[in-house]
């Protein structure tokens, strides 16, 4: 069988040693996973909210 090339990860792996097809790897099926819920959801999942803004202490957390 031919390789194929993983989205994930972009490594050629054989279709017939892979036990979570498309993916090379369970583990990269995992991360595909995960963006795909990320985006479902609309998490951010580049962009950083605005973390401490000027203040930077946890004195003044409001969780
Ligand atoms: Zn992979």
């Amino acid at each position: 069988m031919a390789p194929m090339r993983c989205s994930i990860c972009g490594r050629q792996f054989d279709p017939e040693n892979s036990t979570a097809m498309p993916f090379c790897s369970e583990r990269c099926r995992s991360i595909d996973r995960l963006r795909w819920l990320n985006e479902q959801y609309g998490l951010p999942y580049e962009s950083e909210p605005r973390l401490g803004g000027d203040g930077g202490g946890d004195a003044d957390r409001d969780d």
